[in-house]
């Protein structure tokens, strides 16, 4: 499906005349790549902060929801990039990330714009394209985000940022409107390397949380009586208390919905293995990581790729 011409576009978004640039902070035209299901919210959040946003993404249908959210669709992400003041991208992975900066971005965008790659790629592959980019005369951090589909919606994503001070400051007034807390993680890279870490200990804890509800219920204990226990107890983690992988126990979560929506255990899937990686390369020793991915293999690859993660639950029971 093709998307509407610019001068289509940029009639049909109207919504300008009731952007409200955040106190402080100057209008920038900010180019971002890739609108799908994190990218769109974020490329809309950065429209109602006032900002011009030319979006791009291969697909049509994507490109079309975002011009309805007051963007300017662009057919080409070259074209997309020139004369913005920032480029963000919102990738599925890091060859796709490699490929958009050394094709579209680096040499097309002014060298006075700031770039930020906010997908989740490995370690290796951000701190190489950011050091092309710096080679070319650019700032550029990595700045992935915690926080699924909602945070993204609704400007509430957690951002990790890897890169010089200067180019930390730069990419700070970008991601403000779409976060709800943006931490300087130190050099170029080490926002990945927090994410990864940080997700790394989110798939343990949560098959250890699903671990412990099945065989709490096995040992004759109500679901809902060791959660009251364990809630309060030192066996409590974030698992358990925000995102409980029992239905009806503890606050809402995707296993009171059948265990649709929430984080696809095949992104779960893809976050470990890249700590794998990046274990292997830091020579760091992970087993019960290792575990946690080949629980989640055998999981995503029973046709559970778009499942929450939480839902391992029911392999347990
Ligand atoms: P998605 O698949 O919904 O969106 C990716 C978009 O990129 C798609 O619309 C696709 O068409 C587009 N795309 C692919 N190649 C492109 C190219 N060469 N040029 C332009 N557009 C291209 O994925 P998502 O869920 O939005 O995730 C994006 C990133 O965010 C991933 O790295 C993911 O790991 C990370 N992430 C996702 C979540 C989540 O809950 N979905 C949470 C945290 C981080």
């Amino acid at each position: 499906m093709s998307h509407l011409p610019r001068s289509e576009a940029s009639r049909r978004h109207g919504r300008r005349s009731a952007r409200r640039p955040l106190q402080g902070y100057s209008i920038m035209k900010i180019a971002f790549i890739g609108l799908g299901n994190m990218g769109g919210g974020m490329a809309a959040n950065l429209v109602k902060a006032g900002h011009e946003v030319h979006a791009f993404d291969l697909m049509g249908a994507a490109r079309d929801a975002a011009v309805q959210h007051g963007c300017v669709a662009f057919d080409d992400a070259g074209e997309a990039v020139k004369d913005v003041d920032a480029v963000v991208t919102m990738l599925p992975n890091g060859s796709i990330v490699k490929s958009v900066y050394t094709g579209s971005v680096i040499g097309k965008a002014p060298t006075g714009a700031v770039l930020l790659d906010c997908s989740t790629i490995d370690v290796a592959t951000a701190r190489e394209v950011i050091g092309l980019a710096e080679s070319a005369g650019y700032a550029m951090v990595d700045a992935p985000v915690s926080g699924g589909i909602a945070a993204a919606n609704g400007g509430t994503l957690t951002f990790m940022v890897g890169g010089s001070g200067e180019a930390f400051a730069r990419a700070r007034e970008v991601l403000d409107p779409m976060g709800k807390a943006v931490i300087h993680a130190g050099d170029a890279g080490n926002g990945q390397a927090a994410k990864i870490c940080n997700n790394m200990l989110l798939g343990i804890h949560m098959i250890g949380t699903c671990e412990a509800f099945a065989m709490a219920e096995k040992l004759g204990l109500d679901p809902q009586t060791f959660y009251d226990i364990s809630s309060v107890s030192s066996g409590q983690c974030w698992s358990m208390t925000s995102y409980c992988p029992v239905p009806g126990v503890g606050p809402q979560s995707p296993a009171d919905n059948e265990y649709q929506g929430g984080f696809a255990a095949g992104l779960m899937l893809k976050d470990l293995r890249l700590a794998m990686d990046a274990a292997e390369s830091a020579d760091a020793a992970v087993p019960l990581a290792q575990r946690a991915r080949a629980l989640y293999e055998d999981y995503v690859g029973a046709g559970n790729a778009d499942v929450d993660f939480s839902g391992i639950i029911r392999t347990l029971k």
